[in-house]
């Protein structure tokens, strides 16, 4: 069904940042946008932490509420802007103390604590390269992620360190220096340092080295259809990204009160839950909880957001807890609401219509792209479904990739093909780390391929078809079906394990495994159970299958690659599409064995 657009009133357009796209995309220049934030001093170069924080603190901005954390337990704690400055000077001290360089990886694995977000802009002071990782990770993505950076510092909690580090800390030999946030001055594991004394005796000055526009900043791991995470690599650069996008797509302005409720252990959490807001000087809501539909509306109200930013499977979770529970905790603030991560369906975009007076605005953007690529913007209408159009600075073309290096272009309006970008913003990965072959694939005929299908109407606006590969996006999450199969592969009972990410209505996907067994071992439901206690302990609860079947054996083609796709096709019963190449199969493949559970 199509949608009718929903305008936007001339006021509104007026007063948004962007209140001429067309004029501003003409005139648009990264160059200039540079010249919105400061430089290190004496000209030392560029550095995010500065940018996020210590220009505020300096001026007149020093005392305004740069974060409020919202506890788990209901209490609240306000940061200002010299509060974070001298906090983080602490963090980069004590690195430095340490012995930490810059260009070391400093990762994290914590809730959405304060510390987190000390640790963050700290690492960067120092010149260090920050790594988060999603604290929902079990042990093995934790251990993956921290080998492949080669960290040589974790911060986390006494608590996360138990349960999923210490059993792999002997496989790390790499990471030096551990830094737990205690729950009691008792509670430090052996073998790591309290984080709160090593802040304590800290300088609340710190000096930020001279960092070069180039030098690495961020390590986002991100997953692809093979292999072992990828790890983008981003360079302070990308602060002038994060500042203008923040600016134009999420139309902030330094007196809003801002809420970004993605996690930092993702991409979004740190370009728009750290840095783009506090370039702009505004006051970043942080809430410690995990999703609660009444919680949420409360937080909406009291806190006084006016710029929400969150995701379409907290959108359908807040849907289903029906329009009347968000009319009981009118919001008069709101004033622009936006949502990325997954495909936003139009009637969650007219139902926030419904619920707060205001659109949703989607956006499309990737970790590779380390900013918001395409939008709709506070002076456009919005078409629901529609991702909006290309930032200011960001030229995209849809491509069928024709070779290695050649793709051809697809000029007609609403043809299917790939998202492309023309490489140069700033906030574009620099590179997949220890990875110089997969990064020069993601390359052709002078673009960057981002791996999705879109199509684009005649005025421009951009359509989310699809993926192009077999990722799976789970609550806006991104899994690669190779970790979760490597993982499934290591319980004695499994020969082979495919996984796909099967269409869900709240989730958008959810992780489901088909397994063969090795001989001598039988399917049943306890040992279906049993699998998917296995991964969970080892994957998380945000990465393993929710479901699997047993099957005799996978589906695979002639050179011996699982075919993901047809099992897709077979789970949900589409067309199976070009079979050429498939293996002739061992049984009737697509008929659980007893105990599969469909
Ligand atoms: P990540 O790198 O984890 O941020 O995931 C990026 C991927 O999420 C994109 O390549 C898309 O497949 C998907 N995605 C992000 N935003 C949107 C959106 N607005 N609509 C549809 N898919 C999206």
């Amino acid at each position: 069904m199509a949608w009718d657009a929903i305008r936007k009133p001339d006021e509104t357009r007026r007063a948004s940042n962007l209140p001429d796209y067309d004029a501003a995309r003409r005139r648009f220049s990264w160059a200039e946008a540079r010249r919105m934030l400061d430089g290190l001093p004496d000209g030392r170069g560029l550095n995010i932490a500065h940018e996020a924080v210590d220009r505020h603190a300096a001026g007149p901005r020093g005392g305004k509420v740069a974060l409020r954390w919202l506890g788990r337990a209901g209490t609240q704690r306000d940061y200002t802007y010299a509060d974070l400055s001298r906090l983080t000077s602490r963090f980069a001290g004590a690195l430095a103390r340490l012995g930490v360089q810059p260009g070391d990886v400093v990762a994290s694995l914590c809730a959405r604590i304060p510390e987190l977000y000390v640790a963050a802009l700290g690492t960067m002071k120092r010149g260090a390269v920050f790594s988060p990782l999603f604290s929902a990770f079990g042990p093995e993505p934790i251990h993956t992620r921290l080998e492949k950076a080669q960290a040589r510092v974790l911060v986390t909690t006494a608590p996360l360190y138990r349960r999923k580090v210490s059993e792999i800390r002997a496989r790390l030999p790499q990471l030096e220096h551990v830094l737990v946030v205690p729950g009691d001055a008792a509670d430090v594991p052996a073998g790591t340092h309290n984080l709160h004394h090593l802040l304590d005796a800290a300088d609340d000055r710190f000096v930020i080295p001279a960092t070069a526009a180039e030098s690495l900043a961020l390590l986002h791991f991100t997953s692809g259809t093979t292999g072992q995470p990828k790890g983008a690599m981003h360079v302070h650069e990308a602060v002038v990204a994060h500042h203008v996008t923040t600016r134009t797509a999420l139309d902030l302005r330094p007196d809003d009160r801002f809420w970004c409720t993605a996690d930092p252990g993702w991409v979004t959490g740190t370009s728009y839950g750290i840095i783009g807001p506090l370039t702009v000087g505004a006051t970043g809501i942080v809430d410690e909880a995990d999703f609660d539909a009444e919680r949420w509306y409360r937080i909406l109200q009291q806190e006084r957001v006016t710029v929400w930013y969150t995701a379409p499977t907290a959108i359908r979770m807040l849907m289903k807890a029906g329009v009347d529970l968000a009319r009981r905790f009118p919001a008069p603030d709101l004033r622009f609401l936006a949502s990325v991560g997954e495909p936003l369906n139009p009637e969650a975009v007219a139902w926030g219509v419904e619920a707060f007076g205001l659109p949703f605005h989607d956006n499309w953007w990737q970790t590779e792209t380390g900013g918001i690529m395409i939008a709709n913007f506070a002076s456009m209408d919005v078409r629901p479904g529609s991702m909006g159009r290309p930032l200011p600075g960001v030229e995209i073309a849809v491509v069928r990739r024709t070779g290695d290096d050649t793709v051809d272009v697809v000029t007609g309006p609403d043809e299917v093909g790939e998202l492309a970008i023309v490489p140069g913003w700033p906030s574009m990965f620099r590179g997949y780390l220890h990875d110089e072959a997969r990064y020069r694939r993601s390359f052709a005929g002078g673009y960057y391929l981002t791996g999705d299908l879109i199509r684009v109407d005649g005025d421009g606006y951009c359509w989310f078809v699809g993926r192009d590969n077999d990722v799976i996006k789970s609550s806006g999450h991104l899994i690669g079906p190779f970790e979760v199969e490597s993982a499934l592969m290591e319980h004695p009972a499994v020969a082979e394990a495919a996984v796909i990410g099967k269409p869900d209505p709240m989730a958008y996907e959810t992780v489901k495994a088909f397994v063969a067994l090795k001989p001598g071992h039988d399917a049943s439901e306890a040992l279906r159970l049993e699998l998917i206690g296995f991964a969970r302990t080892r994957l998380g609860a945000a990465v393993a299958p929710k479901d699997i079947d047993f099957l005799p054996g996978l589906p695979k083609t002639r050179s011996g690659k699982i075919m993901r796709r047809l099992l897709k096709a077979r789970e949900l019963g589409l067309p199976e599409g070009d079979l050429s190449t498939l293996e002739p199969e061992p049984a009737a493949v697509g008929t659980p064995l007893p105990g599969g559970a469909s």
